[in-house]
Order: C-alpha cells, then sequence, then structure tokens
C-alpha cells in the first residue's frame, strides 16, 4: 500500500497573488477533485496534510500490484488539473512523493516521513512529478542534515584531507602534475565521495569557506615540500564549484592567497566546468581573464558533458580541456569517438592542450595515443595517492 504525499507546485504564488479566502476556495476545489478520483478504489484515505500538502493511503488493485508506478501515473493523468473560480481558471501541477508499506515501514508515521523525503527530492530537481522513496534518496537527506549540523570552519588534515591525481604526458608517459581532489572520512558515517558532498555543499552554502579551507590548506602543504626536485616543476590543479567563480570577491581572495604564498602561478591549473560559464558568459571571460593575468592556468574540467557547445571555448582564454571519462569509457561506440576526434581537431587548432580522464586500460590509452590527445590521467597509471604514498613513490 503506497503512502503519497502530494504537494500543489508553486501554491505559495498563489497565496500571495490572491487573497487567502480565494486560495482556500482552490485548494477546496482541488480536493473535491482529489476525492472524485479517488473514490473508485477500494480503500483510499486522503487527508489535508499541512498547508497545501495532502497524503493519501491507498490500497492498490491485486491485479496492478507488479505496477505500482504506472498505476499512480495514471491516476494522476487522469485526475482533473483544472479549478475554476469567479471566472479564473488555474491549472494545477503537483509533486508527489510516495513510500510503500509494507516493503519501507509498517509504520504509518514512519511512512509519512519517507515519503516527504521521497517529496522533498522531487520538489528540488524538479523533473519527475513523481519520486519513489529509496534508500540512496535517504542516505542523501541524511547527509544533508549531517552537512547542517556543520559548522563553516573546515580543519584539513583531520576528516578533512586531499589527495594528489597524477597526470602524465601520453607520449613519454612522464607525469607533469597532480589533480588535487578532496576527501571527507566523517567520524560517524566513514568515508563520503566528494561528487556525493560536493553537491551537498554547493546546496548548503558551505561550499565557498571549505574551498578556501582547501585552497589554505594545499598552500600550506606545498609550502613543506616545495624544495623536492621531483615536485619543484610540476603543475598542480585545483576543482573550483561554479559557485565559488560566481563570486568576484572569492576569486579575489584566491588571488591573494596565491600572490603571498611562494607558489609558482604558472604551476596552478584552475578546473572550472562548463556551468561556470554558461550562465554568465561576459562574467567568466572577465574572472579567466583575471587569473590568466596573474599567471594562473585554466582549464575546463569534464568537458563535453555540459550543455554549452563548442562555439563558446573560441572565446575563452583557456589553456586545458579535460574530456569527460565518459567518452574515453565508451569509446566503442561511434558517437562517443566522433566527440573525441572533434574535441581533440579543436582543442589543436586553438593551441588548447588536451587531458584524457578516466584511463583505465592499455586499449583507452592506445586510442589516446592515436589521437593524439597530450596529457591522460586515470587508474592505469596511479589512483590518487595521499601526500606521503606520493613522496615514497618519488
Ligand atoms: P573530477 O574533477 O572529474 O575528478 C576526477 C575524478 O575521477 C576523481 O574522483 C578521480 O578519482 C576519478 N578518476 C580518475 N581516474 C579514474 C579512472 O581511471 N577511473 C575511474 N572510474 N575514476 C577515475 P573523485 O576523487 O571521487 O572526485 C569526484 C569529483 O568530485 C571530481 O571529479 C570533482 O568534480 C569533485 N571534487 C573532488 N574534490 C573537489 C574539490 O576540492 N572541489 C570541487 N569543487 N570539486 C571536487
Ligand atoms: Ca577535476
Ligand atoms: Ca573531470
Amino acid at each position: 500500500m503506497p503512502c503519497i504525499i502530494l504537494d500543489i507546485h508553486n501554491f505559495t504564488y498563489i497565496n500571495s497573488f490572491f487573497d487567502v479566502a480565494f486560495s482556500d476556495e482552490i485548494l477546496k476545489k482541488f480536493s473535491q477533485n482529489l476525492l472524485e478520483q479517488f473514490k473508485k478504489y477500494n480503500y483510499a484515505f486522503i487527508a489535508r496534510f499541512k498547508s497545501d500538502e495532502f497524503a493519501i493511503f491507498l490500497e492498490i488493485p491485486e491485479n496492478q500490484t507488479n505496477n505500482i508506478e504506472t498505476f499512480i501515473t495514471e491516476i494522476f493523468e487522469q485526475l482533473n488539473k483544472k479549478i475554476e473560480i469567479h471566472q479564473l481558471e488555474f491549472y494545477l501541477n503537483f509533486h508527489c512523493g510516495i513510500a510503500l508499506f509494507p516493503e519501507h515501514s509498517k509504520n504509518a508515521r514512519n511512512l509519512i516521513n519517507l515519503a516527504q523525503i521521497a517529496l522533498k527530492k522531487c520538489k528540488t530537481e524538479n523533473i519527475k512529478n513523481i519520486e519513489f522513496y529509496t534508500k540512496t534518496i535517504e542516505e542523501r537527506t541524511k547527509l544533508y542534515f549531517l552537512v547542517q549540523q556543520k559548522s563553516n570552519y573546515f580543519q584539513f588534515n583531520n576528516e578533512f584531507f586531499i589527495v594528489f591525481h597524477p597526470y602524465n604526458h601520453i607520449q613519454s608517459k612522464e607525469t607533469i602534475g597532480f589533480e588535487i581532489l578532496s576527501r571527507w572520512n566523517e567520524p560517524n558515517y566513514g568515508n563520503i565521495p566528494p561528487d556525493q558532498f560536493i553537491s551537498i555543499f554547493e546546496k548548503s552554502g558551505l561550499i565557498k569557506s571549505f574551498e578556501i579551507a582547501l585552497i589554505e590548506h594545499f598552500i600550506k602543504t606545498y609550502q613543506k615540500v616545495i624544495n623536492n626536485e621531483f615536485l619543484k616543476n610540476k603543475m598542480f590543479s585545483l576543482n573550483l564549484s561554479p559557485i565559488s567563480f560566481g563570486d568576484p570577491y572569492l576569486m579575489e581572495h584566491i588571488i591573494t592567497l596565491f600572490l603571498n604564498s611562494n607558489i609558482p602561478l604558472s604551476s596552478i591549473i584552475i578546473e572550472i566546468t562548463e556551468s561556470s560559464y554558461i550562465e554568465s558568459f561576459d562574467y567568466a571571460s572577465q574572472i579567466i581573464q583575471k587569473l590568466k593575468n596573474s599567471g594562473f592556468n585554466i582549464a575546463i574540467d569534464d568537458f563535453g558533458t555540459g550543455y554549452s557547445s563548442l562555439r563558446y571555448i573560441l572565446d575563452l582564454n583557456i589553456d586545458f580541456l579535460k574530456i569527460d571519462k565518459i567518452f574515453i569509457q565508451n569509446y566503442n561506440d561511434k558517437k562517443s569517438y566522433t566527440i573525441l576526434e572533434t574535441i581533440t581537431h579543436l582543442s589543436k587548432s586553438l593551441g588548447i592542450k588536451t587531458i584524457a580522464e578516466g584511463i583505465e586500460t592499455e586499449k583507452q590509452l592506445e586510442l589516446i595515443k592515436q589521437l593524439d590527445i597530450n596529457y591522460g590521467q586515470g587508474f592505469l597509471f596511479s589512483k590518487p595517492l595521499l601526500l606521503n604514498q606520493l613522496i615514497n613513490k618519488i
């Protein structure tokens, strides 16, 4: 039996645009439509849960239990979304979070909580109208709450630390630099992968102080190893979230931190993603120019996965394109191969160096050699290394 929590999309706008009595009318009409829609089922319990949210417990007919998602989707497709009040017409849209009895929980209150967790995901992503509860969604929500409890004071070398992922020259195989990747070992939770915590830091507003703390830690670490002959002439790449990149004061702060260190800025590569310039191209090209004038190198990370057109890179003053691992790993697919060829040709003619990500096999390396991609990074060469592993390897 599913427990469905339904939330009317953008009801706050209606509420603030019309008076309360009018909005109440809309809610009443919508509830009538809900009752009408569900009355044909054997057991359906419907309640207004809070403001514009409704809770529905529904018994699924026996012949439909294998296909609950389609069954519920069809019910909501048939629901009359048109509301007419005083000759005004509204089309209401909604999001639903669903948890199942007894699979997800046997307790009604708990089911409601789980359905709300699913609803939260549905509302934030705003891609689908219906979202079922899953363990992954719950983990993510837990992580979100965990992050909310953290202060924005990040201490590295402890819970947080950095690893160095080498990238190599394809033809000579020589390591030319390292990408700095962050790691989080949460005392109660264990290791949390960066692609999970970075996006949560971005949503919760912690990303800027996190990236500043990471850069400060990197500068301190660099100063400890500066005399190491092997590391002296290497490049170091740092990932910057579009949120940090979008803040001119923070960018100014980063430039100052580096200028006050004794690190040659020509050895630093700032990696930004396509989303960093897609929204505000003029701003992005100005900041890129500022970074370049200070001596930094710029790389576009995960290239090919965003929605930006190739045209953008013609107008951005960048040094490296990091071709996303998806194209390397799907090189057998004709489309991926064509994209690899196009990116490489274009970069070459623009004087931009290319780095292939995620090289795991000799076959992939062979292909990258043939395409004449300049550099490569991947588990075939090395896994990301802790500083002491890196020093021992030298
Ligand atoms: P990324 O910037 O694309 O970093 C490369 C990711 O691919 C790393 O994962 C690396 O371990 C992984 N990788 C490299 N070679 C291979 C390979 O051959 N096979 C496979 N399967 N994976 C490979 P990681 O460390 O889990 O980082 C994931 C993402 O998290 C990074 O992707 C980056 O977007 C983000 N990230 C990590 N640290 C930071 C940070 O300090 N700031 C920001 N903004 N993002 C970060
Ligand atoms: Ca990167
Ligand atoms: Ca990447």
